[in-house]
């Protein structure tokens, strides 16, 4: 039984430090996949995770106003 790391974007298959496709990789049908990401769709998924990310610009000015309230409920 092989166990191997399969690209779940573009579908291929780790071989030691190469990803190949699959029909190059896989010799045997016993092989059992975990999925994951290679190098270059990481670096996609990435680059898409920054892009969904709320500007960070948002996060200063709403730190100031609850930190407001916190001494209004204090005093
Ligand atoms: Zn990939």
């Amino acid at each position: 039984m092989n166990f191997m790391v399969k690209c779940c974007e573009c579908n291929r298959v780790r071989l030691e430090n190469n990803w190949l496709p699959e029909y190059e990789a896989v010799k045997s049908n016993k092989t059992i996949f975990s999925h994951s990401y290679c190098p270059d769709c990481l670096r996609k998924i990435m680059a898409q995770l920054e892009a969904w990310s709320p500007a960070p610009e948002r996060e200063a000015e709403a730190l100031p106003a609850a930190l407001d309230l916190h001494q209004a409920v204090g005093g």
